[in-house]
């Protein structure tokens, strides 16, 4: 059976390509005299599906926020899709308007009604017709199955709906890649599942996508590789079902005592 595709013009069949969208090499970067990412080098491929684990503090979130330069890093490079990222702000636009990300605590604009959320971006950042961008926005609304809920604040939502909300919001603007950052971690564990479950239905519609957490079902199930992060440092990566029967690194067999 065919996956749906969450995005229209996104492939249905996903073939990891050799393409490469995002590639880190050497990649450091302090926080004033706190080393916090050393020599991070990771490819990630077109249509791949990498989740990044790792104890708290050990640098997921600066490392996918480098990506889209929420945070600089100061040395080696990073491309993404062919562009490297530098100061050159043109190019950094450009990276931002391919890379959606969805944070932790859903980061929606309270005032704003859910649909208000989603045409934001793709009307002023795109210069939408706002008739188009209203249409995919509720187009997208469907398919994270919240569609009767675009005239609500946010407030208004549970966290599982404003979760979803974000991932479709992002998705207006046609990201290439999509970043996550513990999308669930917030949520009540009633309203994990319906989060997750958006995911694998993006996974399957071929979106690239990097996400930290720490849902191993959710790693067992779609990703195509398992990076496992320590202080810093990329310490292993492997497919999951390698990553999971033999971690290779005693740091990693004691994250994963912890965790599972
Ligand atoms: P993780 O997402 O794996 O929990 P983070 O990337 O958030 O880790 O943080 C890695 C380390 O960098 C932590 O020790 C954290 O305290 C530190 N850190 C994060 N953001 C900043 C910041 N803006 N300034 C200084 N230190 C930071
Ligand atoms: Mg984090």
């Amino acid at each position: 059976q065919q996956p749906r595709a969450l995005v229209e013009g996104h492939d249905l069949s996903h073939q990891v390509g050799a393409e490469v969208m995002v590639q880190m090499t050497d990649m450091n970067k302090w926080y004033g005299p706190f080393h916090v990412l050393r020599d991070i080098t990771l490819t990630v491929h077109r249509g791949e599906r990498i989740v990044v684990c790792g104890p708290s503090g050990s640098g997921k979130s600066t490392m996918i926020r480098c990506i889209n330069r929420l945070e600089e890093h100061q040395t080696g490079r990073i491309t993404v899709d062919g562009i490297e990222l530098t100061d050159d702000v043109k190019k950094i636009e450009i990276i931002r308007r391919e890379v959606g990300m969805v944070f932790q605590h859903f980061n929606l604009f309270p005032h704003l009604t859910v649909l208000e959320n989603c045409v934001l971006a793709p009307i002023w950042v795109r210069k939408e017709p706002r008739r188009q961008a209203e249409e995919r926005a509720m187009a997208l609304l469907e398919r994270v199955k919240i569609p009767e809920q675009a005239k609500k604040y946010p407030g208004q939502l549970s966290g599982g709906q404003q979760q979803r909300v974000a991932i479709a919001r992002a998705l207006c603007m046609t990201p290439k890649l999509m970043l996550f950052d513990e999308p669930t971690s917030a949520l009540d564990p009633e309203m994990i599942k319906e989060v997750l479950d958006t995911m694998v239905a993006l996974a399957e519609s071929g979106m690239t996508m990097v996400c930290v957490t720490h849902e191993m079902g959710f790693a067992k199930t779609v990703a195509d590789r398992v990076v496992f992060m320590d202080e810093g440092q990329i310490v292993e990566q492997a497919p999951p079902s390698d990553f999971f029967a033999n971690p290779r690194s005693e740091r990693t067999r004691l994250f994963l005592s912890q965790i599972l």
